[in-house]
């Protein structure tokens, strides 16, 4: 008899501990929230593509390059083509420049324009490569985005190819006061020798 008890109590404590487990589980699940992604599930990481060879940039005689969409789909990842043809941005933290501390010089992945330095990286803490200034500013050029309507924001782009690279925001720091807030997969970083 005592023996029963007991394991009706035992199953009692056990089905209240388990929906208490339950409960903070999908209340800590909601205080994280779900995060926006519009990363196509196929290309979350640039790493599982093989890079291809890129001429390198240094100096522009600013010749623009116009390709169609069909002529980059061959020539880039689909995430680099997501990024830099559509547009697109690369979940936070996922980007393989983000924390990259090596001295050396950012290209543009798509037509090898020399874009940002290691000298202008900082760490904005927001999982994006950021930088306070680009390394030419003939060489990044800027849009008005308005595809969130209650944030109009400045877009930046390659000049020599108008690969969307990212935004500029205001809130950067010293000297320049600017975060050039840069998609990993719209660079190419060489180290300087
Ligand atoms: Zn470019």
């Amino acid at each position: 008899m005592t023996g029963r008890i007991f394991i009706a109590i035992a199953l009692l404590f056990g089905i209240a501990g388990s929906t208490f487990l339950a409960n903070r589980s999908s209340a800590e699940l909601k205080k994280v929230g779900p995060v926006a992604d519009p990363t196509p599930a196929r290309s979350n990481s640039r790493k599982l593509t093989t890079q291809r060879e890129l001429v390198f940039l240094d100096t522009w005689d600013g010749t623009k390059i116009a390709k169609t969409d069909a002529e980059w789909k061959k020539e880039l990842s689909p995430m680099e083509f997501y990024v830099l043809r559509q547009q697109g941005t690369e979940r936070a933290y996922t980007g393989d420049l983000t924390d990259n501390k090596k001295q050396g010089t950012y290209y543009c992945a798509a037509c090898g324009l020399a874009l940002f330095s290691s000298k202008h990286k900082y760490d904005s803490e927001t999982g994006w490569p950021s930088f306070y200034q680009p390394l030419n500013k003939a060489n990044v050029g800027e849009t008005e985005d308005k595809s969130i309507p209650e944030e109009v924001r400045t877009e930046v782009h390659c000049n020599r190819c108008g690969g969307h690279l990212g935004h500029v925001f205001d809130d950067g720091p010293e000297p320049t006061g600017l975060r050039y807030c840069i998609n990993s997969a719209a660079l190419r970083f060489r180290e300087s020798k």
